[in-house]
């Protein structure tokens, strides 16, 4: 079965949210329905919804994930954390729908290249939402050759040229204590992109807060 494993390509990042949601987006709406199945597995997020908002997938788009590209997580379940930046534009908006068009550009990117969901479980954006991305029911695609057992979150912006608010850090900070408590992962199996492949991401501004989880008690 082909699944989504493929290598992220910096280049694909570099496109920015307007960009990206208008030509992908487009793209992705054109893809036959084939994509959709009648009900895809959905995870239990109660353990998440119980500390802090959370905005879930159906809320932001209607495109459903291509199920025959995810790969179903298994038993193992998840065993640490990957944290990114979007890598697009410098990114600022707070606007629910401002930010929704973000979302709608990643996940375009996404299924225009054969992904079959949004690669990362988790977006946080400028204003510290937290939105639901790909289910848990899969794994995702994020860090090319250990998207098995990885969690992937990713903050909407280019933290190599602007700074994260700390909004989105204190988001960032409570997803991943949610997260750990949950599936007891080890503050040491909380990585950057960048501790695992060959990226910037997720860039020198955020990469510090996120060292700092890491080697937390
Ligand atoms: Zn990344």
């Amino acid at each position: 079965m082909h699944s989504d494993t493929r290598q992220f390509k910096r280049r694909d990042f570099l496109r920015t949210c307007g960009w990206a949601m208008s030509a992908l987006a487009v793209g992705a709406l054109r893809r036959p329905v084939e994509a959709a199945l009648a009900s895809p597995p959905q995870a239990d997020l109660t353990f998440i919804k119980r500390e802090m908002p959370l905005r879930l997938r159906h809320e932001w788009t209607a495109i459903p994930p291509n199920t025959f590209r995810l790969r179903l997580a298994d038993d193992r379940g998840y065993n640490r954390i990957t944290l990114h930046h979007a890598g697009t534009e410098v990114v600022r908006v707070t606007s629910e729908r401002a930010v929704v068009r973000c979302l709608d550009g990643v996940l375009g990117g996404h299924l225009r290249r054969d992904f079959g969901d949004v690669g990362y479980h988790f977006i946080i954006d400028y204003a510290g939402r937290v939105w639901e991305g790909r289910s848990l029911a899969y794994w995702g695609a994020h860090v090319a050759g250990h998207n098995e057992e990885n969690l992937g979150v990713v903050l909407l912006g280019n933290f190599e040229h602007q700074r994260p608010s700390a909004a989105q850090v204190k988001s960032m900070e409570h997803l991943v204590h949610v997260l750990r408590a949950r599936y007891r992962i080890p503050s040491h199996e909380v990585y950057g992109h960048i501790d695992l492949g060959q990226t910037l991401c997720p860039g020198r501004y955020l990469y510090p807060q996120v060292q700092r989880l890491s080697q937390m008690a």
